[in-house]
């Protein structure tokens, strides 16, 4: 059985694992993203080595490697153009990088634009073309699937509509502008938001969560305004997406849909209620199968190894 080793990096957490032709993620690791650049790169180096001796144990050595990453990556799939929440420069070589201390074929592609190839594969909305995804995390993944390829824009950037406009002058994000949607629907700054407007955590919460929001919105009219401007900045993108796009299926997945489960219905109903027949006629609306391992499998399919 052909395998590849495969990786999500986020600003938070990376993930590793070895994927078989079948899709299957055997041998995960998990660590906290590293802060400086070196730490980063041994971490990869020797969570990447770990997995190819797993792989060889097995029988099915591996063939490559495929990298989900946040940031932009060049088109090509061996830059990092920038990524601000990974410890590397802008422009980071990082595939060049990873096989001089492995040896074996990498390829980098945006982590959304991996969940996204990934649920087209094995998802529930598996073969649905063009398909959508959107992932409500720490910050918002988007990818789309157009012609069975992950749609890539001219510079390889397409997808960015978590830093679009929702309300202009609004909240401060971490782009640098003001109101985007990001700033209201994404786990991150709603967490930051809910620090900022209420201070300290419930008591027996380390930090604040959407779940946390969600639990003490029953009673504090801020927690409830946070997820109020959440589900209508969520669903009047997701809305907007359609219209752009005529996607048949979106998928929607991420932490926040997690610690806030009628956040789906809501961003469902938006849509229902604002677009058009004919974009909500062959339209379909459905969970994330793979949620994070979406991106392993994405990146694995990106190598081009696996079949
Ligand atoms: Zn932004």
């Amino acid at each position: 059985m052909k395998t590849v080793l495969s990786a999500d990096l986020g600003g938070t957490k990376c993930r590793f694992a070895l994927v078989t032709e079948d899709l299957a993620v055997i041998g995960e690791r998990q660590i906290p993203t590293p802060d400086d650049r070196s730490a980063f790169l041994a971490e990869l180096s020797s969570n990447f080595s770990a997995l190819r001796e797993l792989a060889v144990e097995h029988g099915m050595p591996a063939q490559a490697i495929g990298i989900g990453t946040a940031g932009v990556v060049h088109r090509g799939g061996r830059i990092i153009d920038y990524a601000p929440n990974l410890p590397v420069e802008k422009d980071c070589a990082l595939a060049e990088a990873i096989e001089a201390s492995l040896g074996l074929p990498v390829t980098l592609i945006n982590d959304g634009r991996a969940a996204a190839l990934g649920e087209y594969r094995q998802g529930y909305a598996s073969g649905s073309d063009p398909l959508l995804a959107l992932f409500f995390g720490t910050g918002i993944g988007i990818g789309l699937v157009l012609e069975s390829a992950p749609y890539a824009g001219v510079s390889n950037a397409a997808g960015e509509i978590g830093h679009t406009i929702f309300r202009p002058d609004g909240l401060p994000c971490v782009c640098g502008r003001r109101g985007c949607y990001e700033a209201y629907c994404a786990g991150g700054p709603m967490c930051a938001r809910a620090l900022q407007e209420l201070g300290h955590p419930p008591e027996g919460e380390q930090s604040w969560s959407v779940g946390a929001i969600r639990a003490a919105a029953a009673r504090d009219a801020r927690c409830a305004a946070i997820l109020e401007d959440c589900a209508l900045a969520a669903g009047a993108m997701v809305a907007s997406a359609c219209m752009l796009l005529n996607p048949q299926a979106v998928v929607l997945g991420g932490g926040v849909l997690k610690g806030w489960p009628e956040l789906r219905k809501r961003i469902e109903d938006f849509a229902q209620g604002w677009c058009s027949p004919v974009v909500l006629r062959e339209l379909s609306f459905v969970p994330s199968l793979g949620e994070s391992d979406a991106i392993l499998w994405g990146a694995a399919a990106e190598t081009g190894k696996l079949w």
